[in-house]
């Protein structure tokens, strides 16, 4: 991976709060996701630091995505050519973010994708978390990953954009229901989709130069694209 240290990190508030133009709407996560993310904020489990894994691996399946439609369609790239990964951290908002420029979500897949879940097996994974009987970090397997930035975030908002649709921002503060509205700052991302993680106290090590880059290394050894991190000081 590479440090961007010369793109100075800009956060931008993605805050559906911020709405006025347009229409925020409130959806009930289903049942079993509001189940697991109890048992994410709740979890004692040390390595937290799986929610990168996750987080990398689903930018890294989003990009392989777009990439098999251009074989397809030369104009699946045009929005925005360049296929890679960025890490920013922000210390001085304890904000983190991950960006992609994949195939990026519709707001039908945001609300299907971040807010119901269609794999079978994930009752039992449940069961087992509930008795204290299963791994946190085999929660990739049960196709339930991007749940995992709850055990270091108390409030994840996901900007993202598709070809066939506007740019919308998905947010969640870890209860029962998460929004989704179209995204007041219009068309930022080209394709693709951003992760702001507001990290919670204990996941402030998340921020950390250092612990970043070696957390990039151990989990991109399979990743077929360029991931940069920056760390913007103020
Ligand atoms: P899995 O990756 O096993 O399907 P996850 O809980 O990690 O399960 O992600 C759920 C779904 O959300 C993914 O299948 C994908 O459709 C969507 N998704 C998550 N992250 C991204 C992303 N960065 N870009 C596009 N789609 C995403
Ligand atoms: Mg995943």
């Amino acid at each position: 991976f590479v440090n961007a240290d010369e793109d100075p990190l800009k956060v931008q508030d993605g805050s559906a709060d911020n709405l006025k133009a347009t229409e925020k709407e409130t959806y009930e996560f289903q049942t079993e996701v509001s189940r697991l993310m109890k048992i994410i904020i709740n979890s004692l489990y040390k390595t937290r630091e799986i929610f990168l894994r996750e987080l990398i691996s689903n930018a890294s399946d989003a990009i392989d995505k777009i990439r098999f439609l251009s074989l397809t369609d030369p104009n699946a790239l045009s929005a925005n050519p360049n296929l890679n990964i960025t890490v920013k951290a922000d210390p001085t908002n304890r904000i983190l973010i991950i960006r992609d420029s994949g195939i990026g979500m519709t707001k039908k897949h945001l609300k299907e994708n971040l807010g119901t879940i269609a794999k079978s097996g994930t009752s039992e994974f449940l069961d087992a978390m509930e008795k204290g009987k299963a791994d946190m970090s085999l929660i990739g397997q049960f196709g339930v990953g991007f749940y995992s930035v709850f055990l270091v975030a108390d409030r994840v908002v996901v900007a993202s954009k598709h070809n066939d649709d506007k740019q919308y921002i998905w947010e969640s503060t870890a209860v029962n229901d998460f929004s989704i509205a179209e995204d007041p700052r219009g068309n930022t991302l080209g394709r693709g989709t951003e992760i702001q993680l507001y990290l919670k106290e204990d996941g402030l090590e998340y921020l950390d130069e250092k612990r970043l880059q070696n957390l990039i290394k151990k989990y991109s050894e399979f990743i077929n694209f360029p991931i940069y991190l920056s760390v913007h000081r103020t």
